[in-house]
């Protein structure tokens, strides 16, 4: 019989990717009590937290709170974070699955989609995820060009990422300065010339994937008012009847519900507008002379019921160009391929059947390799809602490990990708050198009266550690 799982043995698993869906597969694993277990977590960058840092809008804390119980989990005894080490770089999936029992890659949808038209080459056309990013202090997007100098701005999609870019870029300073923006995103925004943002749906309003409470919010802006044309707000047949069937507390439903309020009143004149259209996509991107987009050239859409009974959005051939310093593309996001693991370029998510990683071409299961969050599904959900998927692959985790799939083959765990990575120079950065740069970011903050001011080049995180540890 099979020692993996007891005190003596315990099961080792490796997480890669320390955000939500790492978090809360991490979570269930110590809050189990049927095997014993060490789990070590893995992240490229030196801090933990993953779209929960560099993801959920700087104006939103209560969310961002849920880090508190991620914090529980990382100060179990069985639980260690090795920062600032990449897979693909730093480690490969053969190094792992030496070290480790089992891993789960929890590691995120981290690149853009694209819209495949004319003109996206332009300067001035950025993937919302860069603006994120930007704003939240993400290391990979410090640097990115951010030109708040013009008057307008087109942001194209209508999820609940074009509506926090909206509001974030509507936002006054004095709304900003007590957030957790960046220091270099709160300088220029508080010198931004934008006047207006217009966010750009492709289908009606009843089909706009944002939720009500993201919604609700854009009008309890200080600096800002919305607006709807009437005529864009009205509903086709089809969503009529969905509409009237649909429940009260449908999202759906609510949303429309609020854009007819938002659309039959007049807000007071404000400093900035938001503007809500629907049944436009985007066709063209049209530069000056410099290369930069000026304008959008839009097409108007009819929904048409597809073979599915969902409603597409097919142009009309009605065009319009609408003058526009700034494109922003919120049309969501997918995964990157990483060495050694198979990914469905199709899907965009690592190839797997209900979160076992399998052979592209086969379909076989790969043993003892798991992946959960965004990488197994795509971009979709509220982070709450990966608690419930990860608690679902970690039990298939341990239903496999039962079922005898892990080999009693001595296997290193912590202290053989230590070792590793010593061996390889990597400077990996542990829960507690994390400990330190929070504390640092949270002291930075008060002079603002921020909860913190976040440190956003990976070396002075590093060289933060270092001079902690040799106790200067
Ligand atoms: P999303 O909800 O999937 O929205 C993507 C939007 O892009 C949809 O409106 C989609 O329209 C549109 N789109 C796709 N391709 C397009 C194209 N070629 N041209 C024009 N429009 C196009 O994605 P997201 O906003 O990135 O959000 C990702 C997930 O994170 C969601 O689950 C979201 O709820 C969550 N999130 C939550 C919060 C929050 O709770 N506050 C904040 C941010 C994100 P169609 O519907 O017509 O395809």
């Amino acid at each position: 019989m099979s020692r993996v799982g007891t005190t003596e043995r315990p099961l080792r698993v490796a997480v890669v990717g320390a955000g939500p869906a790492g978090f809360y597969a991490a979570a269930a694993f110590l809050e189990q009590t049927e095997v014993a277990i060490e789990v070590d977590m893995l992240d490229r960058l030196p801090t933990p937290y993953g779209l929960v840092r560099g993801g959920v809008a700087p104006d939103r804390p209560k969310m961002k709170s849920v880090t508190r119980l991620y914090e529980k989990s990382a100060e179990h005894p069985n639980f260690s974070f090795f920062g600032n080490v990449e897979l693909g770089r730093d480690v490969s999936v053969g190094d792992l699955l030496v070290c480790y029992d089992q891993v789960l890659y929890a590691i995120g949808n981290e690149a853009d989609r694209r819209m495949g038209i004319p003109g996206e080459h332009l300067t001035g056309c950025t993937p919302a995820a860069v603006f994120v990013g930007w704003y939240n202090g993400h290391p990979d997007y410090r640097s990115a060009r951010v030109d708040l100098s013009c008057r307008r701005v087109a942001v194209v999609g209508n999820g609940n990422v074009a509506l926090d870019v909206a509001r974030i870029l509507a936002r006054s300073p004095e709304e900003l300065r007590v957030t957790d923006i960046a220091e270099h995103a709160l300088s220029a925004l508080c010198d931004s010339r934008v006047e207006e943002i217009v966010v750009l749906g492709r289908r009606g309003p009843l089909q706009a994937s944002f939720t009500p409470a993201e919604l609700r919010e854009l009008t309890e802006l200080r600096a800002a008012r919305v607006q709807i044309s009437a005529e864009e707000l009205a509903l086709d047949e089809t969503s009529r009847a969905q509409h009237d069937r649909a429940r009260p507390r449908d999202p759906r439903r609510q949303n429309v519900e609020l854009l007819t309020k938002i659309a039959r009143s007049t807000p007071p004149r404000a400093r900035r507008t938001i503007r809500l259209r629907f049944l436009v996509s985007p066709l063209e991107l049209l530069g000056d002379e410099r290369g930069s987009v000026r304008a959008i050239r839009l097409e108007h859409n009819r929904l048409v019921e597809q073979r599915d009974g969902s409603l597409g959005a097919v142009g009309t051939g009605q065009v319009e160009d609408l003058d526009a310093g700034w494109v922003l593309v919120s049309i969501g996001r997918r995964g990157r391929s990483t060495p050694g693991l198979p990914f469905d370029e199709q899907l965009g998510v690592v190839a797997n059947i209900d979160g076992r990683v399998v052979d592209l071409e086969t379909r076989a299961i790969r043993p003892n390799q798991y992946c959960a969050g965004w990488a197994r599904s795509g971009p979709r959900g509220l982070i709450a809602t990966s608690k419930v998927a990860s608690a679902e692959v970690v039990a298939r985790m341990l239903a496999d490990a039962a079922r005898g799939s892990v080999m009693e083959a001595d296997r290193g765990g912590r202290a053989a990708l230590e070792s590793l990575l010593r061996d390889k120079g990597v400077r990996y950065v542990t829960f507690e050198d994390w400990k330190v740069i929070d504390r640092v970011e949270i002291q930075r903050g008060l002079a603002r009266g921020a909860p913190r001011s976040k440190l956003v080049a990976i070396p002075e995180m590093l060289d933060l550690v270092e001079m902690k540890r040799r106790g200067w």
